[in-house]
């Protein structure tokens, strides 16, 4: 049986599924992997927290050739980030995904 199986019989840690905290970090460290290879990694973070509507489009058409798009998009829905571009999306436009989204859950 492995350490983690032995959590799992035991119950949750505190800090989740890992064996330990610091194995809590790498597996941290591994779901944020895909932003190595972000379209925007190089470029300017301004253009993804607009202050005005007018750039957002530069934002969202670098993300709509960025090969990490959805992951991006996944994590910013599963944060519940309220600010900014994220996956080619508005703050506005991931909020009407996520209530369409728990529609079709309800
Ligand atoms: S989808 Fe857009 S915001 Fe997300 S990583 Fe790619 S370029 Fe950056």
């Amino acid at each position: 049986m492995t350490a983690r199986q032995r959590h799992a019989v035991r119950g949750t840690p505190p800090w989740g599924g890992a064996t330990s905290p610091l194995e809590a970090f790498v597996d941290l460290l591994k779901t944020l992997e895909w932003q190595n290879d972000a379209a925007c990694r190089d470029v300017g973070g301004d253009a993804w927290y607009p202050e005005e509507r007018m750039r957002a489009p530069i934002a969202k058409s670098i993300c709509e050739g960025c090969p990490v798009r959805t992951q991006c998009l996944e994590d910013a829905l599963e944060r519940h980030d309220q600010h900014g571009i994220w996956g080619g999306y508005s703050v506005e436009e991931r909020r009407e995904m996520q209530r369409q989204r728990a529609e079709v859950a309800a």
